[in-house]
């Protein structure tokens, strides 16, 4: 266990059980430099409570880096809720996480996760104010999208000089929550859209919707493009895609987008311009934590413009040093998390 904590350098680690409700839960708490741990809770099978643990230490971090990075005042936790075979009440088991996050008095601030639905921080919220993406707070993935064009238009400006999308082709491989939002404004803004999603009825409608050109998924990656948009599942950027690379740039909202962090590099090498992906979608984490305190729309959507300035400044950074910008993301989010 201590060797995990230090392997991601956790704070603190929390844990509970309740044999009523079947709930075995991990919170692990990153860091609280910067303010309470804030971070998604999943609610997923696991093989062993082992590997349970290591997830949620791994994506803790993560979460400091991105509230880091995108200017809020939180620290980095992530909550594990070990899924068993059969659940008497599912609500109840929501209920019970609540119950403990409150046993911490605010240090961690929970949110919907993989496995998790904004029906479930209802009953979290039940027991605890520090939950957020309840129902009444709303879905953040419009907010991510939001987030991600900004970045890509600041993208386009370092790497091609204008952040005009007008006539650029730009191929978005995967229209969900996210993606879709994404292309949507894409198309607004006059670019031409390459598409593809394993779920033909997502493709259908953004051909019919916005004009889009459908293309397989294994096809989407080397197609010839502007702008590659991985908004899928993470792990898309690996040594035999990089290699088959047709853009001049790569931006989009899928989490862990780089197989490995050499993979930086291998981009780099090809002068294609990666923009991190923990700071280009983080609209999602600054509409959560930005409800959570509070703040207005019109504050809301300032913050996420500043999504776009702060990649110029990694972009910036990465050239003076002649690193990669995901080196750079990762060297300031350090540098904001040292202790004061
Ligand atoms: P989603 O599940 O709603 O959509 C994902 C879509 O990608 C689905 O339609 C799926 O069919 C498609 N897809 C998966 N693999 C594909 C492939 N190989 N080729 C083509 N299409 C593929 O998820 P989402 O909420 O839109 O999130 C998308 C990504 O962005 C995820 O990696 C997620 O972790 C990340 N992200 C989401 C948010 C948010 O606010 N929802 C915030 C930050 C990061």
């Amino acid at each position: 266990m201590f060797a995990i904590m230090q392997a991601s350098g956790l704070q603190a680690l929390h844990v509970a059980q309740d044999p009523h409700t079947g709930l075995q839960a991990i919170i692990a708490v990153h860091s609280t430099r910067l303010g309470p741990a804030l971070g998604g809770c999943r609610y997923l099978s696991y093989v062993d409570s082992h590997s349970a643990l290591a997830d949620a230490a791994r994506l803790a971090k993560g979460m400091s880096y991105k509230a880091a990075l995108a200017g809020l005042p939180f620290g980095g936790g992530k909550a594990v809720l070990i899924r068993p075979a059969h659940v008497p009440s599912r609500a109840a088991l929501f209920e019970a996480f609540g119950g403990f996050i409150e046993t911490l008095k605010g240090g961690y601030i929970t949110a919907v996760d993989s496995g998790t639905s904004a029906a479930d921080m209802d009953c979290i919220a039940q027991r605890t104010q520090h939950v957020t993406s309840t129902t009444r707070a709303g879905d953040p993935s419009p907010h991510t999208a939001m987030g991600v064009f900004a970045g890509i238009r600041a993208s386009a400006m370092a790497r091609l000089g204008s952040d005009d999308l007008q006539g650029l082709r730009i191929a978005v491989q995967g229209l969900g929550q996210v993606g879709y939002a994404l292309a949507e404004q894409l198309a607004a803004a006059g670019a031409e859209l390459l598409v593809s999603d394993l779920d033909p009825g997502r493709l259908q409608l953004a051909v019919q919707q916005l004009g889009a050109q459908p293309v397989s998924s294994e096809a989407l990656p080397s197609i010839p493009c502007d702008i590659f948009v991985p908004c899928g599942l993470g792990g898309v950027l690996n040594q035999q895609t990089v290699a088959q690379l047709h853009c001049a740039v790569v931006a989009g909202a899928a989490n862990n987008q780089l197989a490995s962090p050499e993979i930086a590099e291998l981009l780099e090498a090809r002068g294609i311009l990666y923009a991190p992906d923990y700071v280009i979608n983080s609209g999602g984490l600054i509409y959560v934590a930005r409800t959570h305190q509070g703040a207005s729309g019109p504050e809301i959507t300032a913050h996420l413009a500043q999504i776009g300035q702060r990649l110029t400044e990694v972009y910036a950074h990465a050239q003076a040093e002649n690193r990669s910008p995901a080196r750079i993301a990762d060297q300031l989010a350090e540098r904001l998390l040292e202790p004061a």
